[in-house]
């Protein structure tokens, strides 16, 4: 399928330093974007959905890089079906496990992790629920795991380790099993802050800088901070990719990326959500940090967009989060809500409002076109002008 874009307000690239790109069009061919910006009349002539996007923005479909993905389209902890497609209309079209840990009776010994995580990564391998790309399979860090069992899971296609649900001593026992899955080429991931369960310790910052994983889960908190003093350490003594989350501490979410701005660390902010989880499902989740985020510290919202998705995607090493030729062609259309008192998504934003979404389109599929059934309604009216193909790209009625 060829999908051409046009009629854009604006498009943020995801690249922090260099947000905005200048043009109206995206074109996409099979899967990938063709160009961003202009398009020869032909490329659009040849589109077999042409998508009008009414002066909207165009920004890369969200990546939240941590999600409480189990197996299927299915939360245990709040016992909800449906929740990945629902996040879809939240604009998130690249869900990234935080592990597996919410399965129910998982499994705590070598053979049964090291099970656990292929299986996740292969039921999500061809399985997009409403559209939804998900990155599962994140072997839980357990006592016993030595090197090989990590060379082998890598080889079988598993890409995440995850430190801190363990049956460790103490934190520091991490530090050689992060040493040989980072080794084995796996990308490390550590909880950071009070424990969220019973009978873990806290993990935090000297923890996380003997250990040096590649991503400090929910560093303000999950869903409770580590010291104040510690944020500066991180970002200072590391090159620790920093996770700010939804599910967590509102207060050290914004000193955290003030010092990431301060310190020249922005490449490694990164945004995600950390649900479902006892806060809830948060279909907005990922609007609502960025909204946090960009309206109290008074950093431009185009910077926090390219944190929920470029950052993401360097730091996961992904085809998408990006908007230019050869990435995914995962696209989410935004608008300032409607009745509300800015004219732009950026503007909105900005202003502390959640934006509203016109149009999702992932692996080069439009999911729906007009209306989030999550957001509120969009100022401006995105429409398919134009197809060839058997699919009204309306969002289920609500
Ligand atoms: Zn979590």
């Amino acid at each position: 399928m060829k999908i051409a874009v046009t009629n854009l307000g604006e498009i943020v690239s995801g690249h922090w330093r260099d947000p905005l790109v200048s043009g109206d069009t995206i074109v996409t061919d099979n899967g990938r974007i063709v160009s961003v910006g202009t398009a020869a009349a032909a490329a659009v002539e040849a589109a077999d959905v042409v998508i009008d996007a009414d002066g909207m923005t165009a920004i890369p479909g969200l990546i939240d890089s941590h999600v409480h993905v189990t197996f299927g389209d299915y939360t245990p902890r709040q016992r909800t079906v449906g929740y990945l497609e629902s996040y879809v209309h939240g604009g998130v079209t690249t869900s990234i496990s935080a592990s597996e840990v919410h399965v129910p009776g998982r499994p705590r010994d070598v053979e049964g992790v090291k099970a656990l995580a292929l299986a996740a990564q292969r039921c999500f391998a061809d399985y997009r629920p409403g559209g939804m790309r998900v990155i599962a399979g994140s072997v839980i860090l357990e006592p016993g795991l030595t090197k090989d069992d990590f060379t082998e899971l890598a080889g079988k296609g598993v890409t995440l380790a995850k430190a801190g649900f363990g049956a460790v001593k103490t934190a520091y026992d991490y530090v050689p099993m992060v040493a040989d899955a980072k080794a084995a080429g796996l990308i490390t991931t550590c909880h950071t802050g009070g424990s969220s369960i019973p009978g873990s310790g806290a993990i935090t910052g000297d923890h996380l800088l003997k250990m040096h994983p590649h991503v400090s889960f929910h560093i303000n908190g999950g869903p409770t901070a580590m010291p104040d003093a510690d944020f500066e350490r991180v970002i200072r003594e590391s090159e620790m990719a920093l996770q700010i989350c939804t599910a967590g501490n509102l207060r050290t979410a914004l000193l955290c990326a003030r010092l990431a701005v301060q310190h020249g660390a922005f490449d490694r902010l990164i945004i995600a959500t950390d649900t479902p989880t006892g806060s809830g499902v948060m279909p907005l989740g990922m609007l609502y940090t960025i909204a946090h985020l960009a309206s109290l510290n008074g950093v431009p919202a185009e910077q926090f967009i390219c944190a929920a998705t470029g950052n993401n995607a360097s730091v996961y090493k992904l085809d998408s989060g990006f908007l230019e030729a050869g990435r995914a062609a995962d696209i989410v259309l935004l608008d300032a809500p409607d009745g509300g008192t800015q004219s732009t998504a950026r503007n909105a934003i900005q202003h502390g409002d959640i934006a509203a979404i016109g149009a999702v389109i992932s692996a080069g599929i439009p999911r729906f076109v007009g209306r989030s059934r999550n957001t509120p309604a969009t100022r401006r009216r995105a429409r398919v002008v134009r197809s060839n193909v058997m699919q009204d790209f309306a969002a289920t009625a609500h």
